[in-house]
Protein backbone atom coordinates (compact mmCIF):
# COMPACT_ATOMS: atom_id res chain seq x y z
CA UNK A 1 0.00 0.00 0.00
CA UNK A 2 1.47 3.25 -0.48
CA UNK A 3 0.49 6.42 1.36
CA UNK A 4 -2.06 9.16 0.26
CA UNK A 5 -0.65 12.43 0.20
CA UNK A 6 -2.28 14.22 2.89
CA UNK A 7 -1.16 11.26 5.72
CA UNK A 8 1.58 13.43 7.14
CA UNK A 9 -1.20 16.11 7.78
CA UNK A 10 -3.01 13.50 9.44
CA UNK A 11 -0.52 12.21 11.29
CA UNK A 12 0.58 15.52 12.48
CA UNK A 13 -3.48 16.27 13.57
CA UNK A 14 -3.53 12.77 15.49
CA UNK A 15 -0.35 13.17 17.17
CA UNK A 16 -1.20 16.18 18.90
CA UNK A 17 -4.98 15.39 19.53
CA UNK A 18 -4.41 12.06 21.17
CA UNK A 19 -1.36 13.27 22.77
CA UNK A 20 1.23 11.57 21.19
CA UNK A 21 3.74 14.73 19.92
CA UNK A 22 3.13 18.45 20.49
CA UNK A 23 5.34 21.51 18.56
CA UNK A 24 8.00 22.90 20.60
CA UNK A 25 7.26 26.06 22.77
CA UNK A 26 3.56 25.99 21.64
CA UNK A 27 2.05 28.92 23.43
CA UNK A 28 4.95 31.45 22.62
CA UNK A 29 4.33 30.64 18.72
CA UNK A 30 6.49 27.19 18.55
CA UNK A 31 10.28 27.08 17.85
CA UNK A 32 11.10 25.79 14.59
CA UNK A 33 12.73 22.20 14.17
CA UNK A 34 11.42 21.69 17.96
CA UNK A 35 8.37 19.20 19.19
CA UNK A 36 7.95 17.67 22.66
CA UNK A 37 6.86 14.42 23.10
CA UNK A 38 3.67 13.64 25.12
CA UNK A 39 2.48 10.69 27.51
CA UNK A 40 1.45 8.76 24.36
CA UNK A 41 5.02 9.49 22.67
CA UNK A 42 6.81 9.11 25.19
CA UNK A 43 5.83 5.31 25.61
CA UNK A 44 6.27 4.44 21.82
CA UNK A 45 9.69 6.46 21.90
CA UNK A 46 10.74 4.86 25.32
CA UNK A 47 9.66 0.85 23.30
CA UNK A 48 11.78 2.06 20.04
CA UNK A 49 14.51 3.13 22.46
CA UNK A 50 14.44 0.00 24.80
CA UNK A 51 13.86 -2.74 21.83
CA UNK A 52 17.48 -0.86 20.47
CA UNK A 53 18.95 -0.91 23.24
CA UNK A 54 18.64 -5.02 24.11
CA UNK A 55 19.17 -5.84 20.57
CA UNK A 56 22.32 -3.82 20.00
CA UNK A 57 23.72 -3.14 23.47
CA UNK A 58 22.81 -5.31 25.88
CA UNK A 59 21.80 -8.76 24.85
CA UNK A 60 25.53 -8.81 23.44
CA UNK A 61 28.83 -10.37 25.09
CA UNK A 62 30.87 -7.39 22.46
CA UNK A 63 28.76 -4.34 23.00
CA UNK A 64 29.16 -2.25 25.89
CA UNK A 65 27.18 0.77 26.43
CA UNK A 66 27.88 4.70 27.64
CA UNK A 67 26.46 7.53 28.08
CA UNK A 68 28.56 10.73 27.41
CA UNK A 69 28.11 14.50 28.25
CA UNK A 70 26.42 16.75 25.54
CA UNK A 71 28.63 18.96 25.95
CA UNK A 72 32.69 18.26 24.97
CA UNK A 73 35.53 19.78 24.53
CA UNK A 74 35.59 22.38 21.76
CA UNK A 75 38.75 20.18 20.36
CA UNK A 76 36.20 17.01 19.78
CA UNK A 77 34.96 19.18 17.01
CA UNK A 78 37.95 20.37 14.98
CA UNK A 79 39.85 16.28 15.41
CA UNK A 80 36.01 15.25 13.86
CA UNK A 81 36.16 17.84 11.44
CA UNK A 82 32.95 19.29 12.40
CA UNK A 83 33.80 23.11 12.55
CA UNK A 84 35.61 22.71 9.08
CA UNK A 85 33.34 20.67 6.93
CA UNK A 86 29.57 19.61 9.10
CA UNK A 87 28.24 21.56 6.75
CA UNK A 88 25.46 22.30 4.34
CA UNK A 89 25.20 24.76 1.17
CA UNK A 90 22.75 27.75 2.04
CA UNK A 91 20.57 29.78 -0.73
CA UNK A 92 18.58 32.89 -0.01
CA UNK A 93 15.32 33.62 -1.95
CA UNK A 94 16.01 37.15 -3.49
CA UNK A 95 11.82 37.82 -3.28
CA UNK A 96 10.86 36.42 0.02
CA UNK A 97 14.35 36.02 1.90
CA UNK A 98 13.68 32.61 2.54
CA UNK A 99 16.77 30.30 2.87
CA UNK A 100 17.35 26.83 1.87
CA UNK A 101 19.07 24.10 1.50
CA UNK A 102 20.66 24.50 -2.04
CA UNK A 103 21.17 20.64 -2.58
CA UNK A 104 17.20 19.53 -1.85
CA UNK A 105 16.18 20.42 -5.38
CA UNK A 106 12.25 19.27 -4.76
CA UNK A 107 12.02 22.28 -2.21
CA UNK A 108 13.37 24.81 -4.37
CA UNK A 109 11.39 23.44 -7.24
CA UNK A 110 8.09 24.19 -4.95
CA UNK A 111 9.38 27.44 -3.88
CA UNK A 112 10.13 28.24 -7.51
CA UNK A 113 6.34 28.07 -8.15
CA UNK A 114 5.32 29.83 -5.84
CA UNK A 115 6.90 33.11 -7.37
CA UNK A 116 6.81 31.70 -10.62
CA UNK A 117 10.37 32.16 -11.87
CA UNK A 118 13.40 29.67 -12.33
CA UNK A 119 16.39 29.66 -10.51
CA UNK A 120 18.40 30.86 -13.32
CA UNK A 121 16.29 34.20 -13.61
CA UNK A 122 17.80 34.55 -10.67
CA UNK A 123 15.99 33.63 -7.86
CA UNK A 124 18.74 32.54 -5.63
CA UNK A 125 21.96 33.90 -4.06
CA UNK A 126 24.75 32.34 -5.18
CA UNK A 127 25.34 29.21 -2.59
CA UNK A 128 27.16 29.66 0.89
CA UNK A 129 28.20 27.56 3.28
CA UNK A 130 26.77 26.76 6.61
CA UNK A 131 27.92 24.89 9.79
CA UNK A 132 25.62 23.17 11.41
CA UNK A 133 27.26 22.97 14.79
CA UNK A 134 25.06 24.37 17.64
CA UNK A 135 27.16 26.75 19.11
CA UNK A 136 26.64 28.45 23.22
CA UNK A 137 28.86 29.33 26.25
CA UNK A 138 29.91 28.40 29.27
CA UNK A 139 31.71 29.87 32.65
CA UNK A 140 30.42 32.11 34.88
CA UNK A 141 32.30 35.27 33.90
CA UNK A 142 30.56 37.61 31.19
CA UNK A 143 32.79 38.15 28.81
CA UNK A 144 34.98 35.65 29.55
CA UNK A 145 33.09 32.82 28.89
CA UNK A 146 34.42 29.89 26.23
CA UNK A 147 32.44 28.63 23.04
CA UNK A 148 31.10 24.73 23.25
CA UNK A 149 29.23 23.53 20.75
CA UNK A 150 25.63 21.26 21.46
CA UNK A 151 26.90 17.75 19.72
CA UNK A 152 26.32 17.50 16.63
CA UNK A 153 26.02 14.01 16.17
CA UNK A 154 26.72 11.49 19.33
CA UNK A 155 29.45 9.20 17.43
CA UNK A 156 32.20 11.24 18.98
CA UNK A 157 31.16 11.18 22.66
CA UNK A 158 31.84 7.53 21.51
CA UNK A 159 35.64 7.72 20.15
CA UNK A 160 36.41 9.84 23.03
CA UNK A 161 36.32 7.02 25.27
CA UNK A 162 37.83 4.12 23.27
CA UNK A 163 40.83 4.05 25.73
CA UNK A 164 38.63 4.53 28.99
CA UNK A 165 36.44 1.46 27.54
CA UNK A 166 39.75 -0.75 26.40
CA UNK A 167 41.30 0.02 30.53
CA UNK A 168 38.11 -0.53 32.29
CA UNK A 169 36.33 -3.81 30.73
CA UNK A 170 39.46 -5.22 28.21
CA UNK A 171 37.88 -6.20 25.30
CA UNK A 172 38.99 -8.32 22.86
CA UNK A 173 38.60 -6.54 18.90
CA UNK A 174 35.86 -6.89 17.40
CA UNK A 175 33.64 -5.16 19.86
CA UNK A 176 31.39 -2.18 19.86
CA UNK A 177 30.41 0.31 22.21
CA UNK A 178 26.43 1.93 21.98
CA UNK A 179 24.38 4.91 22.62
CA UNK A 180 21.80 6.75 22.53
CA UNK A 181 21.44 10.34 23.26
CA UNK A 182 20.28 13.62 21.88
CA UNK A 183 22.16 15.93 18.94
CA UNK A 184 21.40 19.45 17.60
CA UNK A 185 22.04 20.46 14.25
CA UNK A 186 21.09 24.51 12.82
CA UNK A 187 19.08 22.27 9.88
CA UNK A 188 18.71 25.46 7.31
CA UNK A 189 15.19 24.26 6.45
CA UNK A 190 13.81 21.78 9.48
CA UNK A 191 10.57 20.36 8.54
CA UNK A 192 8.55 17.35 7.46
CA UNK A 193 7.08 17.37 11.82
CA UNK A 194 10.04 14.91 12.89
CA UNK A 195 11.68 14.27 9.89
CA UNK A 196 14.52 16.97 9.85
CA UNK A 197 14.88 18.85 13.37
CA UNK A 198 17.31 20.92 15.16
CA UNK A 199 17.09 18.98 18.18
CA UNK A 200 17.10 15.32 18.12
CA UNK A 201 17.65 11.86 18.88
CA UNK A 202 20.21 9.04 17.62
CA UNK A 203 21.11 5.57 18.65
CA UNK A 204 24.55 5.00 17.46
CA UNK A 205 26.56 1.66 17.48
CA UNK A 206 30.50 2.03 16.92
CA UNK A 207 31.74 -1.04 15.79
CA UNK A 208 35.87 -1.64 16.02
CA UNK A 209 37.60 -4.10 13.83
CA UNK A 210 40.59 -5.25 13.03
CA UNK A 211 41.59 -2.92 9.95
CA UNK A 212 41.31 -5.83 7.54
CA UNK A 213 39.63 -5.14 4.30
CA UNK A 214 37.83 -8.73 3.80
CA UNK A 215 36.95 -9.06 7.52
CA UNK A 216 36.07 -5.63 8.05
CA UNK A 217 33.18 -5.71 5.41
CA UNK A 218 32.15 -8.99 6.39
CA UNK A 219 31.57 -7.71 9.30
CA UNK A 220 29.96 -4.63 8.00
CA UNK A 221 27.60 -6.56 6.04
CA UNK A 222 26.96 -8.46 9.08
CA UNK A 223 25.56 -5.07 10.91
CA UNK A 224 23.75 -4.27 7.70
CA UNK A 225 21.78 -6.88 7.93
CA UNK A 226 21.08 -6.98 11.43
CA UNK A 227 20.31 -3.60 10.99
CA UNK A 228 17.24 -4.29 8.67
CA UNK A 229 16.38 -7.23 10.48
CA UNK A 230 15.91 -4.87 13.58
CA UNK A 231 13.85 -2.49 11.49
CA UNK A 232 11.33 -5.29 10.17
CA UNK A 233 10.94 -6.67 13.41
CA UNK A 234 9.61 -2.98 14.76
CA UNK A 235 6.88 -3.89 11.89
CA UNK A 236 7.56 -2.28 8.97
CA UNK A 237 5.58 -3.01 6.30
CA UNK A 238 8.57 -5.20 3.82
CA UNK A 239 7.63 -2.76 0.71
CA UNK A 240 7.88 0.24 2.54
CA UNK A 241 12.01 -0.69 3.62
CA UNK A 242 14.97 -0.57 1.13
CA UNK A 243 18.80 -0.07 1.13
CA UNK A 244 20.48 2.13 -0.30
CA UNK A 245 24.03 2.86 -1.02
CA UNK A 246 25.78 5.83 -1.38
CA UNK A 247 27.56 7.07 -4.32
CA UNK A 248 31.04 7.86 -3.98
CA UNK A 249 30.15 11.94 -4.05
CA UNK A 250 27.59 11.43 -1.10
CA UNK A 251 30.62 10.05 1.13
CA UNK A 252 32.43 11.76 3.63
CA UNK A 253 36.61 11.44 2.08
CA UNK A 254 37.54 9.09 4.62
CA UNK A 255 34.74 6.62 4.48
CA UNK A 256 34.99 2.96 2.29
CA UNK A 257 31.17 2.21 2.16
CA UNK A 258 27.79 4.07 3.66
CA UNK A 259 24.47 2.34 2.97
CA UNK A 260 20.79 3.96 4.18
CA UNK A 261 18.05 1.93 5.04
CA UNK A 262 15.14 4.17 3.47
CA UNK A 263 11.53 4.61 4.08
CA UNK A 264 9.32 4.95 1.32
CA UNK A 265 7.23 8.02 3.07
CA UNK A 266 4.24 10.10 1.69
CA UNK A 267 6.46 13.19 1.38
CA UNK A 268 8.42 12.92 -1.67
CA UNK A 269 9.08 8.94 -1.27
CA UNK A 270 12.44 6.99 -0.30
CA UNK A 271 14.09 8.83 2.90
CA UNK A 272 16.66 8.48 4.98
CA UNK A 273 15.96 6.81 8.58
CA UNK A 274 19.07 5.14 9.34
CA UNK A 275 22.78 4.81 8.08
CA UNK A 276 25.48 1.76 8.36
CA UNK A 277 29.37 3.55 7.68
CA UNK A 278 32.53 2.37 6.97
CA UNK A 279 34.59 4.87 8.46
CA UNK A 280 38.22 3.23 8.26
CA UNK A 281 40.67 4.50 11.22
CA UNK A 282 39.14 8.14 10.85
CA UNK A 283 37.82 8.47 14.08
CA UNK A 284 40.38 7.11 16.23
CA UNK A 285 43.17 8.31 14.53
CA UNK A 286 42.13 12.13 14.43
CA UNK A 287 41.23 11.68 17.92
CA UNK A 288 44.82 10.32 18.69
CA UNK A 289 46.55 13.56 16.38
CA UNK A 290 44.79 16.13 18.33
CA UNK A 291 44.25 14.60 21.79
CA UNK A 292 47.90 13.31 21.71
CA UNK A 293 46.67 10.03 23.48
CA UNK A 294 47.53 6.68 22.19
CA UNK A 295 44.27 5.62 20.70
CA UNK A 296 45.55 1.75 19.26
CA UNK A 297 44.55 -1.83 20.48
CA UNK A 298 47.43 -4.17 21.08
CA UNK A 299 46.57 -7.78 20.30
CA UNK A 300 48.06 -10.14 22.86
CA UNK A 301 47.55 -12.72 20.71
CA UNK A 302 49.37 -11.30 16.92
CA UNK A 303 51.54 -9.10 19.27
CA UNK A 304 50.16 -6.32 16.42
CA UNK A 305 49.40 -2.65 17.68
CA UNK A 306 46.86 -0.67 15.35
CA UNK A 307 44.26 1.63 14.69
CA UNK A 308 41.02 -0.16 14.87
CA UNK A 309 38.67 0.74 12.21
CA UNK A 310 35.02 1.41 13.11
CA UNK A 311 32.03 0.27 11.51
CA UNK A 312 28.81 2.57 12.43
CA UNK A 313 25.01 2.18 12.34
CA UNK A 314 23.61 5.44 13.07
CA UNK A 315 19.58 5.87 13.78
CA UNK A 316 17.79 8.86 14.05
CA UNK A 317 15.00 8.10 16.90
CA UNK A 318 12.82 10.50 15.46
CA UNK A 319 12.41 9.50 12.15
CA UNK A 320 11.54 6.39 13.55
CA UNK A 321 8.89 7.07 15.11
CA UNK A 322 7.74 9.58 12.69
CA UNK A 323 7.67 6.30 10.04
CA UNK A 324 6.67 3.69 12.57
CA UNK A 325 3.61 6.35 12.49
CA UNK A 326 3.14 6.67 9.33
CA UNK A 327 3.22 3.19 8.51
CA UNK A 328 0.96 2.20 11.47
CA UNK A 329 -1.67 4.69 9.89
CA UNK A 330 -4.83 3.29 8.60
CA UNK A 331 -8.04 3.72 7.85
CA UNK A 332 -10.68 0.99 7.11
CA UNK A 333 -14.51 0.33 7.97
CA UNK A 334 -15.38 -1.79 10.86
CA UNK A 335 -19.11 -2.69 11.50
CA UNK A 336 -20.38 -0.61 8.72
CA UNK A 337 -18.11 2.56 10.13
CA UNK A 338 -15.07 4.47 8.93
CA UNK A 339 -12.24 4.15 11.70
CA UNK A 340 -8.84 5.59 11.92
CA UNK A 341 -6.36 2.91 13.56
CA UNK A 342 -2.96 2.71 14.30
CA UNK A 343 -1.57 -0.83 13.25
CA UNK A 344 1.09 -1.04 15.42
CA UNK A 345 3.26 -4.09 16.30
CA UNK A 346 2.18 -4.95 20.12
CA UNK A 347 5.94 -4.64 21.05
CA UNK A 348 6.04 -0.96 19.86
CA UNK A 349 2.58 0.26 20.81
CA UNK A 350 2.31 2.63 23.35
CA UNK A 351 -0.64 0.63 25.17
CA UNK A 352 -0.57 -3.27 24.82
CA UNK A 353 -3.99 -2.99 26.29
CA UNK A 354 -7.14 -1.15 27.58
CA UNK A 355 -9.00 -2.68 30.76
CA UNK A 356 -12.90 -1.88 30.86
CA UNK A 357 -15.77 -2.39 33.13
CA UNK A 358 -18.91 -2.83 30.98
CA UNK A 359 -21.02 -0.19 33.05
CA UNK A 360 -18.85 2.54 35.15
CA UNK A 361 -22.35 2.58 37.49
CA UNK A 362 -22.41 -1.31 38.50
CA UNK A 363 -19.74 -1.78 41.35
CA UNK A 364 -19.32 -5.11 41.34
CA UNK A 365 -18.40 -4.94 37.85
CA UNK A 366 -15.86 -2.48 38.27
CA UNK A 367 -14.49 -4.01 41.62
CA UNK A 368 -14.01 -6.84 39.57
CA UNK A 369 -12.19 -4.55 36.61
CA UNK A 370 -10.23 -3.07 38.77
CA UNK A 371 -8.82 -6.31 40.47
CA UNK A 372 -7.94 -7.40 36.89
CA UNK A 373 -6.49 -4.10 36.01
CA UNK A 374 -4.05 -4.40 39.19
CA UNK A 375 -2.91 -7.56 38.36
CA UNK A 376 -2.18 -6.48 34.40
CA UNK A 377 -0.57 -3.25 36.06
CA UNK A 378 2.08 -5.23 38.68
CA UNK A 379 2.53 -7.86 35.19
CA UNK A 380 4.09 -4.52 33.23
CA UNK A 381 5.28 -3.08 36.53
CA UNK A 382 7.89 -6.00 36.64
CA UNK A 383 8.39 -5.74 32.87
CA UNK A 384 6.82 -9.56 31.63
CA UNK A 385 4.00 -7.20 29.46
CA UNK A 386 3.33 -3.81 27.76
CA UNK A 387 1.81 -0.80 29.53
CA UNK A 388 -1.93 -1.22 30.80
CA UNK A 389 -4.54 1.55 30.43
CA UNK A 390 -8.12 1.79 32.58
CA UNK A 391 -10.72 2.68 30.61
CA UNK A 392 -14.77 3.69 31.72
CA UNK A 393 -15.94 6.59 29.88
CA UNK A 394 -18.95 6.59 27.44
CA UNK A 395 -20.25 3.15 25.64
CA UNK A 396 -17.99 -0.17 24.66
CA UNK A 397 -18.24 1.35 21.08
CA UNK A 398 -16.34 4.70 21.69
CA UNK A 399 -13.97 3.12 23.72
CA UNK A 400 -12.64 0.52 20.92
CA UNK A 401 -12.44 4.03 18.60
CA UNK A 402 -10.54 5.93 21.07
CA UNK A 403 -7.64 2.68 21.67
CA UNK A 404 -7.71 1.94 17.95
CA UNK A 405 -7.04 5.73 17.00
CA UNK A 406 -4.15 4.98 19.51
CA UNK A 407 -3.10 1.47 18.03
CA UNK A 408 -4.02 -0.19 21.18
CA UNK A 409 -3.74 -3.96 20.30
CA UNK A 410 -5.97 -5.34 23.14
CA UNK A 411 -8.85 -4.45 24.70
CA UNK A 412 -10.24 -6.41 27.41
CA UNK A 413 -13.79 -5.89 28.74
CA UNK A 414 -15.09 -7.34 32.30
CA UNK A 415 -18.58 -7.91 32.01
CA UNK A 416 -21.68 -9.94 34.09
CA UNK A 417 -20.49 -12.77 32.67
CA UNK A 418 -17.16 -12.38 33.99
CA UNK A 419 -18.87 -12.47 37.88
CA UNK A 420 -20.08 -15.83 36.94
CA UNK A 421 -17.27 -17.67 34.97
CA UNK A 422 -14.01 -15.64 35.39
CA UNK A 423 -13.73 -14.99 31.70
CA UNK A 424 -13.57 -11.83 30.08
CA UNK A 425 -13.81 -10.44 26.06
CA UNK A 426 -10.77 -10.00 24.53
CA UNK A 427 -11.05 -7.17 21.54
CA UNK A 428 -8.62 -7.94 18.81
CA UNK A 429 -7.83 -4.29 16.93
CA UNK A 430 -7.40 -5.03 13.75
CA UNK A 431 -10.16 -7.51 13.00
CA UNK A 432 -12.54 -6.19 15.40
CA UNK A 433 -13.06 -10.00 16.63
CA UNK A 434 -14.09 -10.55 20.67
CA UNK A 435 -13.23 -14.39 22.36
CA UNK A 436 -13.82 -14.99 25.22
CA UNK A 437 -11.10 -16.48 27.53
CA UNK A 438 -10.00 -16.93 31.01
CA UNK A 439 -9.22 -14.06 33.12
CA UNK A 440 -6.40 -16.45 34.06
CA UNK A 441 -4.61 -16.76 30.68
CA UNK A 442 -4.75 -12.78 29.94
CA UNK A 443 -0.70 -12.13 31.61
CA UNK A 444 0.37 -14.85 29.02
CA UNK A 445 -1.61 -13.77 26.01
CA UNK A 446 -0.52 -10.07 26.30
CA UNK A 447 3.11 -11.22 26.65
CA UNK A 448 2.71 -12.83 23.29
P1 LIG B 1 20.34 14.05 6.17
O1 LIG B 1 21.09 13.73 4.91
O2 LIG B 1 18.87 13.69 6.11
O3 LIG B 1 20.59 15.43 6.69
P2 LIG B 1 22.49 12.80 7.55
O4 LIG B 1 23.00 11.90 6.49
O5 LIG B 1 23.17 14.08 7.84
O6 LIG B 1 20.92 13.08 7.31
P3 LIG B 1 23.57 11.31 9.70
O7 LIG B 1 24.54 12.36 10.07
O8 LIG B 1 24.04 10.08 9.01
O9 LIG B 1 22.36 11.97 8.88
O10 LIG B 1 22.76 10.94 11.01
C1 LIG B 1 22.30 9.63 11.30
C2 LIG B 1 20.79 9.60 11.51
O11 LIG B 1 20.38 10.65 12.38
C3 LIG B 1 20.00 9.82 10.24
O12 LIG B 1 19.83 8.62 9.54
C4 LIG B 1 18.69 10.35 10.75
O13 LIG B 1 17.83 9.28 11.12
C5 LIG B 1 19.09 11.09 12.01
N1 LIG B 1 19.09 12.54 11.74
C6 LIG B 1 20.07 13.25 11.17
N2 LIG B 1 19.71 14.55 11.09
C7 LIG B 1 18.48 14.66 11.62
C8 LIG B 1 17.58 15.74 11.85
N3 LIG B 1 17.89 16.98 11.49
N4 LIG B 1 16.39 15.48 12.43
C9 LIG B 1 16.06 14.23 12.80
N5 LIG B 1 16.87 13.17 12.63
C10 LIG B 1 18.07 13.36 12.05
Amino acid sequence: MTHEENTMEKIVSLAKRRGFVFPGSEIYGGLAGTFDYGPLGVLLKNNIKNLWWRHFAESRDDVYGIDAAILMHPKVWEASGHTASFTDPLVECKICHMRFRADHEDVLNEHEKVHGTKSNDGLWTDPRVFNLLVESHLGAVEGEKSSVYLRGEITQGVHVNFKNILDSMHPKLPFGIAQIGKAFRNEITPGNFLFRLREFEQMELQYYVRPDETAAHELFDYWKSASMEWYRALGFSETHLRFRQHDKDEMAHYAKDAWDIEYDSSFGGWKEMFGVHHRGDWDLSRHSEFSKEDLSYYDETTKERFTPWVIETSGGLDRTFLFLLMDAYTEDELGGEKRVFLKFAPRVAPIRAAVFPLLRNKPELVAKARGMYDILKKEYAEGRIGKVLWDDNGNIGKRYRRQDEIGTPSCITIDFETLENDTVTLRDRDSGEQTRVAAAELPSLLQQ
